[in-house]
């Protein structure tokens, strides 16, 4: 009988997820479909359980703005799912779920690629505080970093992180600041790493901040899955660039692994990905897709300060 695995969140219409999973389960033989359900908050507690109830399903994902609230609803957290408090992956063993977080392993992937033959940077700026900053975070806490400061336009969730990440970040400095320019450029000034996990640039041409607070020798991770305008004008000014391509397709791998404990065929999903892209289709993950429009891109601006 085909298994079922599905995507939770809210939209989810259009996902690359759907396209790049399916394409490896086709490729491996594997007898699975995986579906789209788009789940408000309130109705996400019976998605859960059906989940639990029905062997027909191998797991789940879960994406924006689920994975921080899913984590109370499953029965077990993997170490990296409790570090974080998010998770975006759920597995079945018997009755019983488990939420793990493969953005973490997806995250590290893009970053060290980012980074490339250079000696890993201990700084970092961290703009968001939602689930996908919480990988973030983590990511780089285990990575060694020394000093990361989180921005978010609402400034308690940002604590909020910061304060999940209490003990295992004690050795380090992490902080939360208020999303003010003069303190974003003055924290970048010290920082060799920007990550951008707010979702400013998703939709339309903006980005969270103004180029000319980017330093040319900064290196920009985007987790956007399109070269969004923060990447372009960082680019422009000599800073070296990533967008979330391989974040999405290493957690995405990740996740195929654990529901069918077979490795992921990576090519046939970047190729899947690639091609869900280039026909226009958007993501549950919320990427955008294509170059954007040279007319919106020449007139856009900013997202400028708290509120944008
Ligand atoms: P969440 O909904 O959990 O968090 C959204 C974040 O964006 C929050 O920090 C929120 O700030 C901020 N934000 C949203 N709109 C605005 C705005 N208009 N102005 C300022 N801040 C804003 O989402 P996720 O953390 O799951 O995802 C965030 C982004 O990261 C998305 O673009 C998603 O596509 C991407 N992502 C990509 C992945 C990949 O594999 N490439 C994996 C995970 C995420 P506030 O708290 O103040 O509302």
């Amino acid at each position: 009988m085909t298994k079922r695995v599905v995507l939770i969140g809210h939209p989810v219409a259009h996902s690359l997820s759907g396209a790049m999973q399916q394409a490896a389960f086709d490729d491996q033989g594997i007898d699975a479909a995986y579906e789209l359900w788009d789940r408000a908050p309130i109705a996400l507690p019976d998605a859960i359980a059906e989940i639990r109830g029905s062997d027909d399903f191998l797991g789940a994902n879960v994406t924006i703005p689920h994975k921080e609230r899913v984590v109370p609803l499953v029965d077990r957290l993997t170490e990296e799912a409790q570090a974080t408090g998010a998770v975006n992956t759920i597995t079945r063993e018997g009755k019983r779920l488990v939420g793990h977080n493969t953005d973490v392993p997806g995250f590290k992937v893009a970053l060290d690629h980012l980074v490339g033959r250079q000696k890993m940077p201990r700084v970092a700026v961290v703009l968001g505080a939602g689930g996908g900053a919480r990988a973030v975070v983590y990511g780089l806490i285990r990575e060694g970093f020394q000093r990361i400061v989180v921005f978010n336009r609402h400034l308690h969730r940002a604590e909020g992180l910061v304060k999940h990440f209490g003990r295992s970040a004690a050795h380090m400095e992490l902080k939360a600041m208020p999303w003010h320019e003069s303190i974003i450029e003055a924290e970048l000034a010290k920082s060799k790493v920007l990550v951008n996990a707010t979702s400013i640039g998703l939709t339309s041409d903006i980005s969270p901040i103004p180029a000319d607070v980017i330093a040319p020798d900064l290196l920009v991770l985007d987790l956007i899955y399109a070269r969004t305008r923060l990447l372009r004008d960082s680019e422009a000014g000599g800073s070296t660039v990533a967008d979330g391509e391989l974040m999405l397709l290493h957690q995405g791998a990740a996740a195929f692994t654990l529901w069918t404990g077979q490795p992921a065929p990576t090519d046939v999903m970047q190729k899947a990905l690639s091609k869900a892209r280039a026909g226009g289709v958007r993501s549950a993950e919320g990427e955008p897709t294509g170059e954007p429009d040279v007319a919106t891109a020449g007139s856009a601006g900013s997202a400028g300060s708290a509120g944008a």
